[in-house]
């Protein structure tokens, strides 16, 4: 069979080469091979606008191309010489990915034939003042790419004062963690971030074998739980980062620069817990506390049935680090999206105190607040105070709720008070002590939150009545990870899995694995001119 690779290329290939060819092998150490004349170029000479490939990384390069090539002409012709009828697939599905993987090695390890991180005999240490880092030689390392793991040798340096060592070429590429500490071989960041995203979306033995179907060499169990962890303090650290910059000093606070290209007509905050099962036998159980950010365009509607608004550029912020903190990461999300220049914003929860305390802190000066009871929370009070009555699941008991969720939403809070009151006292003259103090303390809390029944007002004005934003949160983004059969957590992994989960589902991730390579780069460039100092 005849492939139809360029004339060029073909004519290159040595006749050797065709009888035994083998998968990508590595390329040789030596550049450019006293054997035989050195190939014409293979790849693209340097032009005027195109950079150029560098001269010293050519031959490696070339001979790569060349085998790949090679190699093509063997495996098309292995798979077609079994005569299969479904050969073509066999090739798609599974002949030709593979030759693409081993390609891929085959050229990155060409490339960094060439590019070892050398830097010269001695470097300023940047780890101490008055040590110098000495050139050691090349030491090997292996490095897992998308392509699977090549085998790499860069250059090694040891601090002779204080002992720090460095390869610079680990720092350039992002590489994962410290091969000889972890026994483990070192990941890409874009290998780390596929193995962090799936980490956070499935559970860990899940991961693992999905990762399993789409990397060519995937990481172990451990290794998906470890690396999903440590992205997920990457991004806490980021997040803590801004966090200090909006709330240390108030005197030179910066916030997080808004994305919004538009003004939002109405911000909407919702903010809820959920629970999570933890390892420690002292505290079986954490709450994580969520809030869910977005702006509306309001939709005045005359019953409730009818369509509420969609939130729109939703975002969820979460962490176990209590009440606190979660205002102010909020807080963070809430300049970004710009809705802190919105001219209404409503607030939805559930009556508990901690939160209703601090939603002030996100109100901006000239903000309208709208606070609103979550009318299905408002809805599990009245059911409640129904079966105090009349007994669970009786008609009267259906009746007298219907009666009292319609007072609300037709805006008679007063009337709908009275009612509450009036039950908790027929109790009480009939003698009926519990009854009347459930239903008593379900009139008092209502009474307390008299202001956020405004379910008429914000029915006619095309806000929303219900936090469902917030209860999808909690279950799609925390509790359908975190809380599962058998799951059990320690606090810190707990953290880095929400927080992972909270930048996708944000729609952020993109985003996040960009800042990453951005501050990598940046900490390869301090080093460098660090190093350079003495050199
Ligand atoms: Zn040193």
């Amino acid at each position: 069979m005849m492939i139809s690779l360029s004339g060029k290329i073909r004519d290159r290939i040595p006749a050797s080469a065709s009888a035994a060819p083998k998968p990508c092998s590595p390329p040789p150490t030596t550049r450019g091979s006293k054997r035989g004349r050195k190939p014409a170029a293979a790849l693209p000479d340097r032009t005027g606008s195109t950079p150029a490939i560098p001269e010293a990384a050519r031959p490696a390069l070339e001979a790569a191309a060349l085998r790949i090539f090679r190699n093509l002409e063997h495996v098309l012709e292995s798979a077609y010489s079994l005569g299969s009828p479904d050969v073509i697939v066999h090739l798609l599905d599974d002949v030709i990915p593979k030759w693409a993987h081993a390609s891929g090695r085959s050229i990155m390890e060409a490339l960094l034939l060439h590019e070892r991180g050398f830097m010269g005999s001695t470097l300023a240490c940047p780890g101490c003042e008055q040590g110098a880092l000495r050139f050691e030689g090349d030491r090997p390392r292996g490095v897992r790419t998308m392509c699977g793991q090549i085998k790499v040798r860069r250059s090694y340096y040891v601090c002779d004062s204080c002992g720090h060592s460095v390869a610079p070429l680990d720092l350039e590429l992002g590489l994962e963690g410290d091969p000889d500490a972890t026994g483990e071989l070192g990941f890409l960041p874009s290998v780390q971030e596929i193995v962090g995203l799936a980490g956070s979306r499935m559970s860990f033995p899940d991961a693992t074998s999905f990762i399993k179907k789409i990397l060519p060499d995937p990481p172990s169990l451990r290794t998906v739980e470890r690396i999903t962890r440590s992205l997920g303090q990457s991004a806490q650290r980021e997040r803590n980062r801004e966090r200090l910059q909006a709330y240390q000093d108030p005197a030179k606070s910066t916030f997080p620069t808004c994305e919004a290209e538009a003004t939002p007509e109405v911000a909407v905050v919702a903010v809820d817990g959920g629970m999570c099962r933890m390892r420690t036998a002292s505290e079986p159980y954490r709450e994580f506390k969520m809030a869910v950010a977005g702006r509306i365009s309001p939709a005045p509607r005359l019953k409730k049935e009818e369509q509420p608004p969609n939130v729109l550029d939703k975002t969820y912020t979460a962490t176990f680090e209590g009440p606190d903190a979660l205002f102010e990461l909020c807080g963070l999300e809430y300049a970004r999206l710009g809705l802190d220049r919105a001219p209404v914003v409503q607030f939805l929860g559930d009556g508990a105190p901690w939160i209703w305390k601090r939603v002030r802190d996100l109100v901006q000066p000239g903000q309208r607040l709208v606070e609103t009871l979550d009318f299905y929370h408002a809805c599990d009070h009245i059911r409640e105070a129904a079966h105090a009555y009349f007994g669970p699941d009786s008609k009267p008991g259906r009746d007298w709720q219907k009666a009292r969720q319609s007072q609300l939403l037709a805006g008679k809070v007063d009337a709908f008070l009275r009612s509450l009151g009036n039950l908790a006292r027929k109790a009480g003259k009939a003698g009926r002590v519990p009854e009347a103090e459930s239903i008593g303390s379900r009139h008092a809390y209502f009474r307390e939150r008299r202001h956020q029944l405004n379910y008429k007002q914000c029915l006619a004005e095309g806000l929303l009545i219900g936090s469902g934003m917030i209860e999808g949160g909690i279950r799609s983004v925390g509790k359908d990870r975190l809380h599962r059969t058998g799951m059990r957590w320690s606090e810190a992994g707990a953290e880095a899995v929400l927080t992972l989960r909270c930048l996708a589902s944000s729609g952020r991730w993109d985003r996040f694995c960009h800042s990453r390579a951005e501050a990598r780069a940046t900490r390869y460039q301090a080093f460098r001119q660090a190093a350079s100092r003495a050199a």
